[in-house]
């Protein structure tokens, strides 16, 4: 694939990498991580300049003698193509080498329009956004690849969705494949959950090169998903399914029937698409006076309706809240002390926009779980999951195209 990455040399490209990844800043530090001369370091940092990778960026602090040089990686080299794909909407971007967005795009779009329907709308309008990213910038920037971020579980030898329950139409797909073709870039596919652990790990401050490694992120949107990084990699299980926590079994909930056809799953009980049907329900049955004028108002029901329910004291809205957040906060105890993660981040408009929901699901963790696993863990709502997301996509496809290129 016409990526312009394989055009630089390997040498070139490690060093570069490492600087970007702050695994290393000074040249005492690039010297130990390859194994190379300083000589050697200095002309690769030298060629790494003059391939526009690297900029000088003042000095690290001095241990002594002279202040040693740093570089910066310069994330406005290339463009990233990102795709997110949602259940009724199509999230497009096109961002810079650190995943900032540069032109974006968000349509109404259901995810059981297909795979071929959905993948030749992304591309004709990502193809218009470069445009419009490159224009605004003034420079003519290449796209060096594509990252795609689908809400199902990612077989990771052949990047096919395998068995995706919100997906018709998807099951095995080959979206590397048929996006490759007309993008014309190297394109990589993972799990959204996955990608949004990915794009937010990159927010946390930078302490001595390491980032936090071990966390847990977990996504409470229509469904429910679990990313899991350990030792500052995603952890993507054998086949690609790990953190896939929506269709476990819940306590109490043998009679509720979920969307994957068994029943007693934990988004039957705690899932966007489970509190919606119960709030019609309670809208129709007239238990919860603020459901039923929202449904007058606008003729339908959202998550948003119920947070804002909360906020006006709405019984009805208040048990659905400390129902999800009660079943989600049990969920997350087992796997706190199975994982003993320092961070769980929770995203999803109901962690995000709803204090009452995190403090229970908090509350829970701190019951439940071990009390060694809890001592230092910090239990947060996300800023933004799409925003992760964006970024998380555009990281994967960086770290793939230098990963191809300088472990190969
Ligand atoms: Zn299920």
């Amino acid at each position: 694939m016409a990526s312009p990455i394989p055009r630089i040399d390997r040498d070139v490209l490690t060093v570069a990498n490492l600087i970007r990844t702050s695994r290393a800043g000074t040249r005492q530090e690039l010297a130990q991580s390859t194994g190379m001369g300083r000589n050697t370091v200095s002309t690769l940092i030298q060629a790494a300049i003059e391939a526009r990778l690297l900029v000088p960026d003042g000095s690290a602090p001095s241990t002594g003698g002279r202040a040693p040089a740093t570089w910066r990686f310069r994330h406005e080299s290339g463009l990233i193509l990102v795709i997110g794909v949602h259940s009724t909407t199509l999230r497009l971007a096109v961002t810079d080498l650190a995943g900032t967005p540069l032109a974006q795009d968000l349509i109404d779009w259901p995810i059981t329009r297909g795979p071929e329907d959905t993948l030749a709308e992304a591309s004709r309008r990502l193809t218009g956004l470069a445009r419009q990213a490159t224009e605004q910038h003034g420079e003519d920037l290449e796209v060096w690849g594509a990252g795609v971020s689908l809400p199902g579980p990612i077989n990771q030898v052949t990047g096919r969705p395998t068995a995706p329950p919100i997906m018709p139409g998807w099951d095995g797909y080959d979206v590397v494949g048929s996006l490759e073709a007309t993008l014309g870039v190297p394109v990589v596919v993972d799990n959204d959950v996955n990608t949004m652990l990915l794009g937010y790990a990159a927010t946390l401050p930078d302490q001595h090169h390491r980032r936090p490694g071990d966390m847990l992120y977990v996504q409470i949107g229509t469904g429910i998903g679990a990313g899991l990084m350990s030792t500052g990699h995603v952890h993507r299980g054998a086949d690609g399914a790990a953190g896939d926590i929506g269709h476990v079994r819940v306590v109490d909930a043998d009679n509720v029937v979920c969307r994957c056809g068994r029943t007693g799953c934990l988004e039957a009980v705690a899932g966007g698409w489970a509190l919606l049907r119960d709030a019609r329900r309670a809208a129709a049955e007239g238990l919860s006076p603020h459901l039923r004028a929202c449904l007058e108002e606008t003729g339908t029901l959202t998550i948003e309706d119920i947070v804002s329910g909360v906020s006006a004291g709405d019984t009805e809205c208040v048990t659905l809240m400390v129902r999800s957040a009660t079943a989600v906060g049990d969920a997350l105890a087992m796997l706190v002390s199975f994982f003993n993660p320092g961070r769980v981040v929770l995203a999803g408009p109901m962690p995000q926009g709803c204090p009452l929901f995190l403090s229970v699901a908090r509350r829970l963790v701190s019951e439940r779980a071990l009390a060694l696993a809890t001592s230092g863990l910090e239990v947060v709502a996300a800023e933004s999951g799409f925003e992760d997301e964006k970024r998380g996509a555009a990281l994967l496809a960086v770290n793939a195209l230098f990963e191809a290129v300088t472990e190969s």
